[in-house]
């Protein structure tokens, strides 16, 4: 360590960077991930107790005492060594962060209270009380009121985390806003708030209503196209999928809900861009994607054609068209999916590495990294069976709430992604899942795992 430089003068942790405590098989340590160049650093509680006295106005010597005063070493070598090392990875700032200027765009303006609400039919989500949703997320967002709403629960029951370490800022290594939101320690995975039983503690103690609002929603997922407020869901938890055709469950908004104004102010929200990238070369209104959205919809549903080859045929067509046209048509042979789910077998088995290396053996992120990537080993996801139901009910639910067209990407390249997705699934499947209630429907977990384990981009540089 002692030889690594350090030619910050004020070192900070970038604001990029984002920190999280893991207690992985007993022992407690900070997972440092940079999302720009997907590389991840592990450091212990002393290192990043350290690290977060690294403001960006303490130089090697003011770093030293703090060390002393914190009481671990306080040797030059070993600060140097530490920040050295996290300069090396690219993960330092030097000095204060720069205020940015306010962009020259107005800011997305909240849609009035008005807005007509368009719900996702026939859905209602029966929980099966096992936790698969509080043991998957790598951030689990709380606002500083829910924070202190946590604490005050932490305080009440014993967690294998110190208080002082049970939230850290969503990124970088300081809270330079007080409204910033506040990422909790992983337990295994788990939220740390999740009881043995697979319960909320914070429900279980102050009721639903003091659990964080990401927690509140979930899954519902609300996107504003111009005209109304879609609410569908991320098909990402088991239960979803488990819930299809059973009666009775939560609705994704409150009963009678059918205005913004009639839902909780803390939901937020994406916009639909306008106009909406279609192909590298092509767009489409936001009026059109409603109707296209509604059509394919409709037809998703339908069991009697395979939901892979028909996402990659309404791909073909909008790369052979330009436009958001016709969606009954036939699917498409899944050869042309091949390269895609190349892509993804690459990123998962990279991502199961990283897993292996920093999570406990009974984390369920870990496990599902582990899984895809050796059922993509052995198995070819182009012959095994189909699940309609499951994979219809994704795209219908996608689609529904314009999910292609709020990610950063063309919908005939987000279209062939999913095509990827579903296939990878059917091949987990067809492979010995990890014993856990949430690998029951893969196809949630694969949708969960792209986005957690950072592999969203996998099928960027195809094509
Ligand atoms: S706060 Fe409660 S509901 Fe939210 S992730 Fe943690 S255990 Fe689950």
């Amino acid at each position: 360590m002692a030889d690594v430089s350090l030619h910050f003068e004020r070192p900070r942790l970038a604001v990029h960077v984002q920190a999280r405590v893991h207690v992985a098989d007993g022992a407690t340590h900070v997972v440092l991930y940079d999302p720009r160049t997907d590389t991840t650093a592990q450091i212990g509680l002393d290192d990043w107790h350290l690290v977060q006295q690294a403001d960006g106005t303490r130089d090697l010597d003011a770093l030293c005492l703090a060390a002393a005063r914190l009481g671990i070493d306080p040797s030059e070598a070993g600060v140097r060594g530490l920040f050295g090392e996290l300069e090396e990875a690219g993960m330092l700032c030097d000095g204060l962060a720069l205020k940015l200027r306010t962009p020259p765009v107005p800011p997305t303006a909240q849609p009035p209270d008005d807005t007509p609400l368009e719900i996702l039919e026939d859905f209602s989500l029966t929980c099966d009380g096992r936790g698969a949703c509080c043991r998957f997320y790598g951030s689990v967002g709380f606002t500083p009121v829910e924070a202190l709403r946590g604490r005050l629960q932490a305080a009440a029951v014993s967690l294998p985390v110190d208080d002082a370490d049970l939230f850290v800022p969503m990124s970088g290594g300081q809270i330079d806003h007080p409204d910033e939101p506040l990422a909790v320690a992983l337990v295994d995975g788990r939220c740390a708030f999740l009881t043995d039983t697979e319960r909320c503690g914070i429900h279980e103690r102050a009721g639903a209503l003091a659990k964080p609002a990401v927690c509140r929603i979930y899954p519902a997922a609300f996107v504003h196209d111009g005209t109304a407020m879609r609410v569908s869901l991320v098909p990402e938890c088991a239960c979803i999928f488990s819930s299809l055709g059973v009666p009775g469950g939560a609705l994704l908004t409150p009963a009678g809900a059918t205005k913004l104004g009639d839902i909780e102010p803390q939901v937020g929200f994406r916009e639909v861009p306008d106009p909406v990238p279609l192909t590298a070369r092509a767009t489409a209104s936001r009026a059109e994607l409603r109707r296209w959205s509604l059509d394919v919809h409709a037809l998703a549903r339908r069991a009697d054609r395979d939901a892979a080859g028909w996402a990659l045929a309404l791909a073909d067509a909008i790369e052979a068209t330009g436009e958001l046209g016709a969606v009954d048509i036939a699917p498409a042979p899944l050869d042309a999916a091949r390269p895609w789910v190349e892509a993804f077998r690459v990123a998962v088995t990279a991502a199961a590495a990283t897993q292996d290396a920093h999570r406990g053996v009974t984390d369920l992120s870990r496990r599902a990294a582990r899984w895809a990537a050796d059922a993509l080993a052995t198995r070819d996801p182009l012959t095994e069976p189909a699940n309609p139901a499951d994979e219809g009910f994704y795209l219908a639910a996608l689609a529904f709430g314009h999910r292609l067209a709020i990610e950063g990407r063309p919908i005939a390249r987000g279209l062939r992604g999913r095509a990827a997705r579903i296939l990878v699934a059917r091949a987990m499947a067809a492979y010995p899942p990890p014993i856990d209630p949430a690998a029951a429907h893969p196809l949630a977990l694969v949708e969960a795992a792209t986005r957690n384990l950072g592999i969203s981009g996998f099928g960027d540089d195809v094509d």
